[in-house]
């Protein structure tokens, strides 16, 4: 159907109802993804009246034969962005499998696809053939032998929205130059945003639609057939339909609504439709009442720019106006296929069908399960060279330095062990011939030291040798260094060092924010009453006022804190354990941690959270810090935990213990908002800073049992609270006899009682034990031969 008049005025007023729909029903995020770039830039609509008025211009000459039929090879790119098929996954697509996938591309431009004989005899006579191939690619953009397929591991495979977050990100990591290559992303799944209707399965960027994203994003699994889905069948083909700027036979609105029976796609031989989603009426009497545009035109619900269950052709209609954008330099379509483009991609007839792959060299790639062993601990190794896939003659050598074997030619290696405690590179080099080409890991296997700790001696770590963490007699982890964010030993001033870590979104960087201890041995601290003891020291981050959602009741919920909370989990493993155990303690910036939020399902023992942050101002509210926070000395704070309470495992050969420092749950979406004074401002969480997260003199042992081991979760509620009420809780180890005081901000002690009190919990109301008569801020100090802490109460 064509209605060009009105085309693209309906388009504007539509635009902007587009982006605030919720329930948009998709198979194909291209519409959404066009509308926000227009929203963002609407002189680009620009190019694309213009893209339009040379359209029309030039069908109407190739009608009348002024241009002739010529074949379109385009040059494409396939770029994997996967984890190495992280948990069960299968997102590292092999080469059949993308292979496969362009072929059902070919298929559906040359009206070579099986299920065309299913297409309807009302239709048949407009089958579109645009005559274009679709090649990968023989050779790289510097000239070397390829196969057209890139692999990159990133988590960013998980993280493109289906309103276009993170394209950028993932274009900055794997980009070929579009001018010479159509570029296509595989991913492993989109961030649905926008609700309920239907799975985004792929998305593309519409000929000029923005300076430098182009190309399709597709799911893993609807690339092609081998995976699995059967709407991978036409998913790339209607995505490249997109690309030579086609857009949905409903037009550029949704899916079902009145207004596809008058906007049209600019095609004149697909009739008028509503779109059908998942359903495939044949006839006019197959559709529902009013889900027809006219009721006596059948509509063309075979069509591929359909999301019908029955997709099958393009119109011939369909392949002019493709033609015509790939002879067009909008988008660059016109650099693709031109010849001299052909032989620089290595994808003309002369190179492309004489052996492309004979000098292809291979690409290494390896994975290890694991990549913090223990001494004797078997490591495993996965090979995932490719740029080889039609050369069965590839030779490899891995090299272990320090290891066991030493190297290996397996494709696999057996199982590496390291006999001696140290980081070591790891390298794998892939020969086609003797073409080679090497991957070298530095430092990637991290083998602990073994500490025997007796009841005696103290097992401590202050940080302060510059060569930690790792010296002639201890070797800790201190995560991998593939990203620039992880703990780092930090010399504020010499002679006083400590482990620091800045906060971020940690959504997009690999596991680099942890680090953990030498293999401890001998004694199963676990099983005994020593304590773990840190110095700790974390500011709140700029604090931003969140607006929620309206809840059910209607009332909007809203508080202030920090963007993402930030959780320091401590957790243990034995060696071989494939996962540590969480249990407790977690540290976290949540807000009234034990009360308002738990209980939470990412964290097993609700009751094992404390707070993370030690920065409070006079009013006993956390003080923020924005980017280069340093601690005083009154703003550290030295915490203790039973290590009984690290696990109710036993691990008779010893144990390392982690810490783990994470961005903590968001509370709702990746969109915050902040008040500026002139309303709320949405602001991308990932773009904000954040400040450095401390740790020093880590202790293990018996000695520390004194400062408050024997007591855990201390925590005050409500506060603030208001005069005569309030409690303080907490959980004792022990026995105890306690001295419980109240002190103003001065140090001045206005009340304390004495109390015998068993092991256990104990909740205590404040107005029982003390008498305050004032409001103002007041610390709450429980001592006893063995406790000692203290908590600040706010009376309002
Ligand atoms: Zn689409």
């Amino acid at each position: 159907m064509k209605k060009l008049t009105n085309f693209w005025a309906l388009f504007l007023i539509m635009t902007g109802t587009l982006i605030s729909q919720n329930d948009i029903n998709e198979m194909c995020g291209t519409t959404r993804v066009l509308n926000k770039l227009y929203e963002q830039h609407p002189e680009r609509q620009e190019i694309a009246q213009q893209l339009e008025s040379f359209t029309q211009e030039f069908i109407a000459n190739y009608r009348a034969g002024r241009i002739a039929d010529t074949t379109y090879i385009i040059p494409v790119v396939v770029h994997i962005i996967h984890q190495y098929n992280k948990d069960g996954g299968d997102e590292d697509l092999t080469y059949d499998e993308i292979s496969d996938g362009i072929l059902r591309i070919n298929n559906d431009f040359n009206a070579e696809n099986e299920d065309l004989a299913d297409v309807v005899e009302e239709f048949t006579d407009i089958i579109g053939d645009t005559g274009m191939e679709f090649r990968l690619a023989t050779k790289d953009p510097d000239g070397n032998c390829s196969y057209g397929i890139n692999r990159y591991a990133s988590p960013l495979s998980t993280q493109v929205s289906t309103n276009g977050d993170n394209v950028s990100a993932i274009m900055e990591l794997a980009s070929w130059d579009p001018k010479k290559y159509l570029n296509i992303w595989v991913v492993d799944e989109f961030v649905q945003l926008g609700g309920g209707g239907g799975q985004t399965l792929a998305f593309a960027y519409p000929p000029g639609s923005h300076p430098i994203m182009d190309g399709i994003f597709c799911r893993h699994d609807y690339f092609g057939t081998l995976n699995g889905q059967s709407e991978g069948l036409h998913t790339l083909g209607h995505e490249m339909g997109h690309i030579f700027n086609l857009i949905h036979t409903w037009g550029p609105g949704e899916i079902g609504g009145d207004e596809g029976c008058l906007a049209g796609d600019a095609v004149d031989d697909t009739p008028p439709t509503k779109g059908q989603m998942s359903f495939c009426p044949l006839t006019l009497d197959d559709f529902a009442p009013n889900a027809a545009c006219n009721d006596t035109v059948l509509e063309n619900v075979q069509n591929i720019m359909n999301y019908s269950s029955c997709k099958h052709m393009f119109t011939q209609g369909q392949s002019e106006r493709m033609i015509a954008a790939a002879n067009s330099l909008t988008g660059n379509r016109w650099y693709l296929w031109q010849p001299d483009n052909l032989i620089a991609t290595g994808t003309d007839d002369e190179t492309f069908n004489n052996d492309p792959y004979a000098e292809c060299v291979p690409i290494p790639d390896f994975q290890a399960n694991k990549d913090l062993a223990c001494i004797g601990e078997s490591v495993d190794f996965t090979n995932y060279t490719y740029n080889n896939y039609l050369n069965d003659n590839t030779t490899y050598v891995w090299s272990f330095v320090g290891g066991s074997p030493t190297t290996s030619s397996s494709f696999n290696p057996p199982s590496v062990t390291f006999d001696e405690p140290g980081s070591y590179d790891v390298s794998l080099t892939a020969c086609n011939g003797d073409l080679c080409r090497t991957l070298t890991y530095n430092n990637y296997i991290t083998v602990l030291s073994e500490r025997a700790l007796s009841s005696e001696e103290l097992f401590a770590q202050d940080f302060e040798s510059l060569t930690f963490s790792e010296n002639d007699e201890e070797v800790w982890w201190s995560g991998d260094n593939y990203d620039e964010q992880h703990w780092d030993v930090f010399d504020h001033d010499s002679g006083n060092s400590m482990v620091r870590i800045k906060s971020q979104d940690y959504q997009t960087v690999k596991n680099a924010h942890s680090f953990a201890t030498p293999m401890l041995t001998e004694t199963n601290i676990l099983t005994t009453s020593d304590s773990l003891c840190f110095d700790l020291a974390y500011a709140l981050r700029l604090p931003y006022t969140e607006v929620f959602d309206q809840n059910e009741d209607g009332i909007v919920d809203e508080d202030t804190y920090s963007i993402h909370h930030d959780d320091l989990f401590i957790d243990v493993k034995g060696c071989d354990d494939t996962s540590w155990q969480v249990l407790r303690p977690v540290f976290t910036t949540r807000p009234g941690f034990k009360n308002k939020f738990g209980p939470d399902e990412h964290i097993a023992n609700t009751n094992a959270q404390q707070s993370l942050i030690t920065v409070l101002d006079s009013q006993g509210n956390p003080k923020p810090y924005f980017n280069d926070f340093y601690p005083e000395p009154s703003e550290w704070k030295r915490v203790c935990v039973s290590t009984q309470t690290l696990t109710s495992a036993s691990f008779n050969d010893g144990v390392v213990i982690r810490f783990n420092f994470q961005q903590g749950p968001d509370e709702l979406d990746d969109i915050y908002f902040v008040e500026t004074g002139q309303g709320n401002q949405g602001i991308e969480a990932s773009t904000v800073g954040g400040n450095w997260l401390y740790i020093d003199n880590i202790t293990i042992g018996p000695e520390e049992r004194s400062i408050d081991a024997s007591m855990m979760n201390i925590n005050i509620f409500p506060n603030p609270t208001q005069l005569g009420q309030g409690s303080v809780s907490f959980e004792l180890f022990n026995d105890e006899e306690l001295t419980i005081s109240v002190t103003n901000l001065l140090g001045t002690e206005l009340d304390a009682v004495k109390l015998s009190l068993l092991a256990g919990n104990h909740t205590l109301e404040i107005s029982d034990i003390f008498n305050i008569t004032r409001n103002g801020s007041y610390i709450v100090s429980i001592l006893g031969q063995n406790t000692r802490a203290a908590e600040m109460i706010i009376i309002k």
